[in-house]
């Protein structure tokens, strides 16, 4: 049967080294996954476990292009975060099991609204105007695991024009990969194509007109994105 209009373009993000897509299934997020970064929100870490969000798939942004400033925000920022990307899924997955899903790992941007989501939080509303709009996922290509290994340490960085705004350590997560993907499996059931991002260590600032935000996981590629 002919669908009614030609569906949407299935989203994806390019594998080092090949010439191979990796198609994005669904995209989540976890939240406050770094100390530092959740006191710099106002919040206790000792006393509220990270959580997660989503973004749309199509929020995907490419390496090296250059991204319109948001509609609505007058206070983009930048979260420079480790991004995993499933080979393959599952429900209830054991943290002893959960890094055999894993097909490898990209450098992401979680560009939030901050203004918006300081609302939302005020009124005690979702936060999918301030974290899931249009081209608010920057990524670079993944590198897959049987190259770089599975990532547990190495430093995380952003830099804004040249100037180092969010720097930590992998070391420094809260939930660590396999315990952030056995967590989720068991309030999703996980599927191949899954990109999850791991959260941001602390530093997190605003983005403006004609910025140029670099960041990087060690092992990966660097991630650059413009803004205009
Ligand atoms: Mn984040």
């Amino acid at each position: 049967m002919p669908y009614v209009f030609t569906p949407p373009a299935q989203p994806f993000v390019p594998v080092k080294g090949t010439d191979e897509r990796f198609p994005v299934h669904r995209i989540y997020c976890v939240g406050r996954n770094y100390a530092a970064h959740a006191r710099e929100m106002g919040k206790d870490p000792d006393r509220e476990p990270p959580f997660f969000f989503t973004k749309p798939a199509d929020a995907i942004v490419a390496n090296g292009a250059s991204i319109s400033y948001p509609s609505r925000t007058a206070d983009l920022h930048h979260e420079i975060e480790l991004v995993v990307a499933l080979g393959q899924g599952g429900k209830d997955i054991p943290v002893s099991e959960a890094l055999q899903r894993v097909y490898g790992y990209a450098v992401g941007n979680d560009l939030t609204r901050r203004d918006l989501q300081a609302e939302s939080k005020d009124k005690g509303r979702p936060w999918d105007t301030a974290k899931g709009f249009d081209r608010s996922a920057p990524i670079t290509a993944i590198t897959p695991a049987r190259e770089c290994g599975h990532l547990s340490k190495g430093r995380i960085w952003l830099a804004v024009n040249g100037t180092l705004r969010q720097q930590g350590d992998l070391r420094e997560l809260i939930w660590s990969v396999p315990e952030i993907i056995a967590e989720l499996s068991t309030l999703f059931e996980l599927s191949a194509g899954d990109l999850i991002f791991t959260g941001t260590p602390a530093g997190v600032g605003p983005v403006k007109p004609r910025d140029r935000i670099e960041g990087g996981v060690d092992g990966l590629e660097t991630l650059v994105t413009t803004i205009l």
